[in-house]
């Protein structure tokens, strides 16, 4: 990713109204973040523990995503590896994160909801900079296409969000 200031992070957000996009928090230490290690930029909020943000280029224009994590009983328990970066972990350090669709169909409830690493830190596990607690499956894929495979499933995601079904 190519550096982002807080007020177009702000402005990213298509899934939630501008007031809430004014006062969600942004990470803070921006200007320290490695930015081309990421293929997107996610967080979680300490205040706000269902919380969960993303902002990723989706072609060629800079997309927020406002996510809650999912507190269905049914579906947390049941999955353990992340849909975009396919790391394997323990049930607690992978979530059912849930995004609103944009505009009134998100109003009216309709959100689409993936299985993502708790931390968000999916670019990092791609490119074994940080290492999850589990032992992982063994694979063959070289981190290009690890990287690869975290932007097509990302692209995946956020099209689905934001794409009328
Ligand atoms: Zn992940």
């Amino acid at each position: 990713m190519i550096a982002l200031t807080e007020s177009e992070i702000r402005a990213s957000f298509v899934n939630c109204s501008q007031g809430e996009a004014k006062r969600l928090r942004v990470p803070l230490g921006l200007a320290d973040t490695a930015w081309d290690t990421l293929d997107f930029l996610g967080w979680r909020d300490p205040g706000a523990p269902a919380a969960a943000y993303v902002v990723t280029q989706w072609r060629g224009t800079l997309t927020g995503l406002v996510m809650r994590l999912s507190t269905d009983r049914r579906a947390t328990g049941r999955q353990n590896m992340c849909a975009l970066c396919h790391t394997v972990h323990s049930t607690t350090d992978v979530a059912l994160m849930v995004a609103p669709r944009p505009g009134a169909a998100g109003r009216a409830g309709n959100t689409v909801g993936t299985y993502l690493c708790t931390d968000l830190a999916c670019s990092l596990y791609a490119r074994h900079l940080k290492r999850p607690d589990r032992v992982q499956p063994v694979e063959t894929l070289t981190t290009e296409k690890r990287i690869e495979r975290v932007q097509a499933n990302l692209d995946t995601f956020v099209r689905r969000v934001v794409e009328a079904s």
